[in-house]
């Protein structure tokens, strides 16, 4: 067996955590999750001894690859100093301003430790600025994995993208929903149009990485604040995979539209668990107004810093035109492997993010996501593996700072070999 350690460990697994896995979404990892033993840089190596180029990045959030340098030293020097006071630290306040001055139009910081619970903060915060219950989500959107927000992500047992996404999820979830297509400008105005909407807010990814890696129709962006503005409606972004990725300053500064609150988690401190709120001043003090947001460790040293190093990495000049770069060459050479092996597929990149969609002509809608051909894109992960290419299933690829055009160039190698070998 070519990754017999991984599998016996995925055995064993399964006796004592539900699936073998400790997050459900790792479970689609062909053909079964993997077991890794170190990082370094752009490279992942297995428990068979197995080396590969990283696209995982830990789904996202190893923006400066694993283990850098910076941050491994950021994190060691704070956990000999103390990890966990509970209690105010100056980081605290000078990453939020990091954040403020980085995110056009934001004035304060929540911190929290995943992209759910900050969805979730956020959720509590549009309803008490507005006094009404239900928020619009779009198809195909991710928001985290909480009773109100798993929805319309991906089709529902009944195949519909308005149902209960989760066995167990609380059985109104749905009515608290107003879920719509992305893109769809009319489709808002027509929700936001009567007196008695009862909507609080707009949430959405300003880049859909989620479900294809979609950019927003040209004044998309510009007509949510719009009708927000009109509607007294509270706006808010979902950065947590475009925020300090697509650009510094994320899809606010990359498509120059402010929301009223931002959501920020994986990129931000570069693998360690940290996710924050940011957002208007008016919305934010809330939270000293009975809105309640607690945590044991929210705020916690060691997360911050990993993101004090993670961000003075992303601030160094020409990090964002390196991405644009490297994800450029890494498209170019993928699309020319499909073209030169006949194979139908598009590939496009947002900044960083890559995104492979088998089977369509064009990857430009949720619904040619949806209709992608990703049975044989499940052959072409395991093909990968077996040239040293980890990926994620879905399409996605993540690039570091510390990929580099080697990186790259032997990725597009291998990605044309095992495309040739699954044709
Ligand atoms: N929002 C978006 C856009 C995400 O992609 C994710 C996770 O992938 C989340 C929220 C939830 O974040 P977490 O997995 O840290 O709870």
């Amino acid at each position: 067996m070519e990754w017999s350690q991984s599998a016996q460990m995925y055995e064993r697994a399964k006796l004592s955590l539900p699936g073998g896995v400790s997050s459900g979404l790792r479970a689609a990892m062909r053909p079964h999750p993997l077991f890794f033993e170190r990082g370094a840089g752009s490279r992942l190596w297995d428990v068979d001894g197995r080396e590969y180029v990283d696209y995982v990045l830990g789904w996202g959030p190893l923006i400066l690859g694993n283990s850098h340098p910076a941050l491994v030293d950021a994190v060691t020097r704070q956990l000999a100093a103390g990890q966990s006071s509970g209690a105010g630290h100056s980081r605290e306040f000078e990453l939020a301003e990091r954040v403020c001055a980085a995110i056009p139009g934001m004035d304060k910081v929540l911190w929290s430790n995943t992209g759910s619970e900050a969805a979730q903060i956020a959720l509590r915060l549009v309803r008490a600025a507005t006094g009404r219950v239900r928020f619009i989500k779009f198809h195909g959107h991710y928001h985290g994995w909480s009773d109100a927000m798993l929805l319309g992500y991906r089709p529902a047992a009944d195949g519909s993208l308005d149902g209960l996404t989760s066995r167990g999820q609380h059985p109104r979830a749905p009515a608290d929903a107003v879920m719509l297509p992305w893109n769809d400008l009319p489709a808002v105005a027509a929700a936001l149009s009567g007196p008695d909407h009862d909507i609080a807010a707009i949430f959405t990814e300003p880049a859909l990485c989620n479900s294809g890696v979609l950019p927003p129709a040209p004044g998309f962006l510009a007509g949510l604040r719009e009708l927000c503005d009109a509607h007294g409606v509270v706006l808010v972004f979902d950065e947590v995979i475009t925020g300090f990725r697509i650009a510094y300053g994320g899809g606010t500064e990359r498509y120059g539209v402010s929301p009223d609150l931002a959501v920020l988690a994986k990129a931000i401190a570069g693998g360690l668990p940290l996710s924050a709120v940011a957002g208007r001043a008016a919305v934010m003090d809330l939270a000293t107004q009975g809105v309640v947001h607690a945590g044991t460790y929210n705020g916690g040293p060691l997360a911050l810093a990993a993101a004090d190093a993670t961000l003075t990495e992303l601030a160094r000049p020409g990090v964002y035109e390196a991405f644009e770069e490297r994800a450029g060459q890494l498209t170019q050479g993928m699309r020319k492997a499909l073209a030169d092996h006949g194979v139908t597929g598009a590939v496009h990149h947002v900044g960083p993010v890559v995104q492979c969609t088998p089977g369509v002509p064009a990857g430009d809608s949720f619904a040619t996501f949806m209709s992608a051909d990703w049975d044989w894109y499940g052959a072409l992960t395991v093909e990968l593996l077996r040239r040293g290419i980890y990926v994620l299933p879905g399409g996605r690829w993540y690039l570091s700072t510390v990929h580099d055009e080697a990186d790259v160039n032997r990725t597009v190698a291998a990605f044309g070999a095992a495309v040739a070998a699954t044709v």
